[in-house]
């Protein structure tokens, strides 16, 4: 099958209706080779987060309690030249993949630059992993911190240390200080609650002094369905200092008049797809309970154009209704999506790609005074494109 980047089929997107069923044809020529993708270091995790689908037992249902293993990884990095970029983290800590240090020099040898910015809980960091991080440049990595104490940041990230995190950052800082180098970047994510808003200006000015960047975060609500009441979440406070003017996912949808990231996790099965550290291709980000291949065993570019994963595909813009043996299927952010008939668009796809390569993360602080515009233009924008259709 010869497979070309979704990026050269401009045309292909731009010419089809949001109507399902109408190109079924075209679907078979549709195909990607990002030159990034999301390959999951571990999806072990020793903390044990209410609301985390891992933290409550969920996802090793599906995925397995496993660790990336690096002779997959070499092949798979061999194998496919064309790839600059990789992300290890999501479900998991990858800090406790045994073989991460391995992994790390052979990327630093084949000059594909490592990231963990999904994030990373940074409870342990053992000598040989924190050297090969700085010795081999690995490129980026957002520490989970919801606050500045110990039991403020044990509500949340229980039996996690804020203590022990902190420790960690310094030793890296050192690390890179004798190493002089920049690498890794290092960014403060932290999820804005109840219990935890009044402590944001510390964390910022904490995080400022360890020489991060910053940024706030909704919390999941009750997206992952865990069983667990999320903890409750921010109000004015939290909405002043995201300075979105909103505290919840909920509010978020109805003043901007899109669900908070989804678009940009849906893109993903285009732009950086999911794979799990076994190799089974599961897309994005979000899907824990359904594959759509496997990239050790088929191929990398076989497993990311497959039927299954291209009609997930053709179904997120609109064009194909949903097939149950698809996992988009059971998701909740598919099912908002068709009540609302509210597509993926070409637009979409083009600003998630955007801000996918840049790393920009939406409530960065350095975006903060732009973001209020720039969302509510996104709107006037969606509301002019849906009045004209
Ligand atoms: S609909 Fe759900 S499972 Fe499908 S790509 Fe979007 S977030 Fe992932």
């Amino acid at each position: 099958m010869h497979v070309q980047p979704f990026y050269r089929e401009t045309s292909f997107f731009m010419s089809l209706p949001n109507a399902p069923g109408t190109i079924s044809s075209e679907v078979s020529v549709m195909g990607v080779k990002p030159r990034k993708i999301r390959l999951e270091a571990s999806t072990a995790c020793q903390l044990h987060c209410p609301t985390c689908p891992t933290g409550v037992g969920r996802t090793q249902e599906r995925l397995g309690v496993g660790h990336l293993r690096f002779a997959d990884f070499s092949r798979l990095i061999d194998d496919n030249p064309f790839l600059t970029d990789v992300e290890l983290s999501n479900w998991g800590e990858i800090f406790l993949d045994p073989e991460l240090p391995s992994i790390v020099e052979h990327a630093y040898r084949r000059r594909v630059r490592l990231h963990a910015d999904v994030g990373v809980n940074l409870n342990t960091l053992r000598e040989e992993t924190l050297e090969s991080l700085v010795r081999y440049r690995f490129r980026s990595m957002s520490c989970s911190i919801d606050g500045t104490s110990e039991a403020t940041y044990g509500s949340y990230r229980r039996d996690g240390s804020f203590e022990a995190v902190i420790g960690n950052i310094r030793r890296i800082n050192e690390a890179k200080a004798r190493h002089r180098t920049r690498f890794p970047h290092l960014k403060w994510q932290f999820i804005v609650f109840a219990h935890n808003q009044h402590e944001i200006p510390r964390a910022r000015r904490l995080a400022s002094e360890l020489g991060m960047r910053f940024w706030l975060k909704l919390p999941w609500d009750d997206l992952y369905a865990t069983g667990n009441a999320p903890p409750p979440g921010g109000d004015g406070v939290a909405k002043r200092e995201m300075g979105l003017g909103v505290a919840s996912r909920d509010e978020f949808a109805a003043r901007y008049g899109e669900r908070y990231a989804q678009k940009i996790m849906c893109s993903l099965l285009w732009h950086e797809p999911q794979i799990n550290w076994d190799g089974r291709v599961l897309g994005c980000c979000v899907n824990h309970w359904g594959d759509f291949g496997n990239a050790f065993s088929e191929g990398l570019v076989p497993s990311l154009n497959g039927d299954r994963i291209r009609h997930a595909r053709s179904t997120l813009t609109g064009r194909l209704p949903i097939r149950h043996d698809v996992p988009c299927a059971t998701c909740p952010h598919f099912r908002s999506m068709e009540r609302a008939q509210d597509w993926l668009t070409f637009g979409d796809l083009l600003t998630a790609g955007f801000l996918l390569r840049h790393r920009v993360a939406l409530q960065d602080d350095r975006l903060r005074p732009a973001l209020r515009p720039l969302l509510g233009l996104r709107k006037g924008v969606r509301a002019l494109a849906r009045f004209r259709s």
